[in-house]
């Protein structure tokens, strides 16, 4: 038989299996039945060790559906029942044929027990499905895992099942199915085999975020193995006489109430605080003393450093993982998550908490599964319309922060998109907000965040992305016994503690906002899907005039803001501090990316003139004048500053020398053909150069200054590059 039946008493009706109900007769036992319930005072009756949730072990005490069942069929006959606990199904069923327990339960029916057994009528049935990773190809029929290796729990019909009709599958056995689940998720195997009611909810339980469920197999012989039976020896006709008589008893009221009890949503959490570490897996934290944590910068609500402490959500995570692993967890600062992941990759750390996994990270780490994901939106200003998305940034300037968790994810998705790093979050919100950049690529809850943190009253979702930000724990690739651990701990967390985290963390930032907070929390991990797909614009405008009205009462920080002010009061344009910081960034960028960096410095010839002839006030016209039109004249990714009195500097990313020169040339012409009003035409002078491998900012500065020179001396209007 398949153990999955065995288990499967329980999920009856549940998920989707069909169930058989009796009209219950009265209950009388006959003398003989009695008599043997007289003598016995208990009868023992199987507990498996880890099977929620229909039998497994809760603060020392047998629990699961099956258990109350059975429990109930004691009730109803008047039997007691001992729990025979710790064991595995395997060691069960062992002691079960020899004769050692009187009843096994949730279990299917197979020829060879039957010649030993007497087994009630099904409780449930249920179809077998193959589970595997979402990143798995080619595996959805038996007939895909020929050579391939799957897990299977020890003593599960199933084994003999693959061993007679697909000899050519390799099997590993388990000690249980989350353990077989366990070897898929962490790709150990390639596949196991369960059914699909139980597969649902040990991954909707344990946070198996990356598996999937393959369609009904079309196996007759395998399916027919999928109902569930309680069993007692031949040799016991009395004592399987009573029990079935009970089961005939129950109720579909008593049915529906225990699988209320045990399946429903709103019903009792089961077995989440037992992480399900094996006995080596305790021995190694028990050597290991502390787990290594590098944790990146300021990244709330996910995590900032205060002093040696680390504060966030992520404090809060790790407070449950260390007193569930009994073990310390000690925090090293980071200068970034790319800087967190290269420390664990290095062996500097044992783990990166509350990362996303993205493709080139997957080669240097091990991810544990998610067990939070956000969408990532795009930020703008109030008046700014609607964006449909990342592609619609197209021409926007665009902010991402460098040192983030998203920039990743989102260049890989959109390795078309023109953006412009930003340092900090904070950063790219007053950027967005003062409206030197269009938009900001941010998770939601960092967004909502800091634009509280900022009081930037002027900020709005202006749109969603389809990207998520999954957040996981990055373990040490190839530390199998740490990955295992920490995936374990993960998927011990439950929805209550998720549900407090993020309501400590996003709920409070909003609370006076009764209807906000509900968003948020529909937002919340299982809502989230469905909220973004089901009427998003819909929410999006109700959420956007939430926002507004959230950031009226936060005003206070605006003055500040104005000292941090990035624009140049005259031209409107960047000021020299926020160019130098730009230029930078975008240093550091093109040399992580080995992308081209050319940078164009212009100087207005003999503007004293223009003072000294017409005076300082249309000077000012014509210096306003004059970066408006070399802003328009210039592409969206390049970035505009003035870099003092009637000099400017034009950094130009993705550029190189020869392309960068072409473009002022083409400056300079427009220039030279404008009408400056009153001061009539003007003219300016051109330095361009490109970035030269491990070139420091100021070397590229004072090499442009001096091809600037030499376009002035050279007779001005004109363009001069030095390489
Ligand atoms: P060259 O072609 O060699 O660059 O000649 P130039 O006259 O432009 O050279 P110089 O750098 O000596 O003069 C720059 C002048 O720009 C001096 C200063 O009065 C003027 N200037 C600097 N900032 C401002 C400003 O904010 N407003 C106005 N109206 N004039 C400014
Ligand atoms: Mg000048
Ligand atoms: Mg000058």
């Amino acid at each position: 038989m398949y153990h999955g039946i065995k288990h499967f008493f329980c999920a009856l009706l549940v998920f989707l299996g069909f169930s058989i109900f009796f009209i219950p007769p009265a209950h009388t036992n006959t003398p003989e039945e009695q008599a043997f319930i007289d003598s016995r005072p208990a009868i023992t009756v199987a507990n498996e060790f880890d099977w929620p949730p229909f039998d497994f072990i809760t603060d020392g005490k047998p629990a699961g559906f099956g258990i109350d069942l059975m429990d109930l069929l004691a009730r109803k006959s008047g039997l007691s029942i001992t729990y025979v606990n710790g064991h595995t199904w395997e060691e069960l069923t062992k002691m079960f044929f020899a004769g050692r327990l009187d009843v096994i339960h949730s279990l299917s029916v197979t020829p060879e027990r039957q010649k030993k057994a007497l087994f009630s009528s099904p409780y449930y049935h249920s179809k077998n499905v193959l589970i595997f990773r979402s990143d798995t190809r080619d595996i959805h029929t038996l007939n895909d895992l020929d050579e391939k290796i799957i897990a299977l729990p020890k003593g599960w019909s199933s084994i003999e099942f693959f061993k007679t009709h697909y000899p050519k599958v390799h099997i590993i056995e388990v000690e249980s199915s989350r353990q077989a689940l366990e070897y898929v998720d962490q790709g150990k195997v390639v596949a196991t085999v369960e059914q699909e009611g139980i597969a649902r909810y040990f991954i909707k339980k344990f946070g198996f975020t990356d598996l999937e469920l393959s369609g009904w197999l079309k196996n007759e012989i395998l399916q027919e193995t999928s109902s569930m039976h309680f069993a007692v020896l031949k040799t016991n006709p009395i004592l399987f006489s009573i029990l079935a008589k009970a089961l005939a008893n129950v109720t579909m009221a008593e049915m529906e109430g225990l699988k209320d009890k045990w399946f429903s949503r709103s019903g009792r959490q089961i077995g989440q605080e037992d992480v399900g570490l094996t006995p080596e897996e305790q021995n190694w934290l028990t050597t290991k003393k502390q787990i290594n944590v590098c944790v990146p910068p300021e990244r709330m609500p996910f995590s900032a450093m205060r002093g040696n402490q680390v504060i966030g959500m992520t404090a809060d995570f790790l407070e449950i993982f260390g007193e569930r692993l009994k073990i310390p967890f000690h925090i090293n600062p980071a200068l970034s998550s790319e800087d967190a992941a290269k420390q664990v990759e290095t062996g500097g750390c044992d783990i990166v908490p509350m990362i996303s996994k993205t493709l080139a990270r997957k080669t240097r780490l091990d991810f544990t599964s998610a067990f939070m994901d956000y969408n990532v939106v795009i930020i703008s200003r109030e008046d700014f319309p609607f964006i449909p998305g990342i592609p619609g940034l197209k021409s926007k300037k665009t902010a991402m922060v460098a040192a983030g968790n998203i920039i990743e994810k989102v260049i890989e998705k959109y390795p078309e998109l023109d953006y412009i790093l930003v340092e900090t979050i904070e950063e790219c919100l007053i950027d967005v907000s003062t409206g030197q950049l269009d938009a900001a690529i941010l998770s939601l809850p960092v967004a909502s965040h800091y634009i509280r943190e900022t009081g930037l009253t002027n900020l709005k979702v202006a749109g969603h992305s389809s990207i998520k930000e999954d957040m996981r724990i990055g373990v040490q690739k190839d530390n199998k016994q740490l990955h295992s651990i920490m995936s374990k701990v993960v998927r011990s967390l439950n929805h209550s503690e998720l549900d407090m985290i993020y309501q400590k963390w996003l709920g409070s930032e909003l609370e006076h906002k009764t209807d906000y907070t509900l968003w948020w929390k529909s937002m919340s991990i299982a809502g989230i899907i469905l909220v973004l797909v089901i009427g998003w614009n819909r929410k999006l405008s109700r959420l956007n005039k939430e926002v507004a009205i959230a950031h009226e009462t936060l005003r206070q920080k605006t003055d500040e803001l104005e000292h941090i002010s990035i624009t140049d009061s005259l031209t409107g344009v960047f000021n020299r501090r926020h160019i130098d910081a730009v230029f930078e960034l975008e240093l550091k960028r093109s040399t992580r990316h080995d992308r081209d960096l050319s940078i164009i410095l212009l100087d207005i010839d003999f503007f004293k003139a223009v003072n000294d002839t017409f005076g300082h006030q249309i000077g000012d016209t014509v210096l306003k004048q004059f970066a408006t039109l070399v802003k328009n004249n210039i592409r969206a990714t390049d970035i505009l500053g003035r870099w003092g009195g009637e000099e400017f500097l034009i950094i130009c990313p993705e550029i190189n020398l020869q392309n960068a020169v072409h473009m002022a040339w083409t400056l300079c012409r427009s220039i030279a053909s404008e009408g400056f009003g009153v001061a009539g035409p003007q003219t300016a002078s051109f330095g361009v150069t490109s970035h030269k491998k491990k070139e420091k900012t100021q070397a590229m500065i004072s090499r442009t200054d001096k091809a600037l020179y030499l376009a002035k001396s050279n007779g001005r209007n004109r363009v001069e590059s030095i390489s």
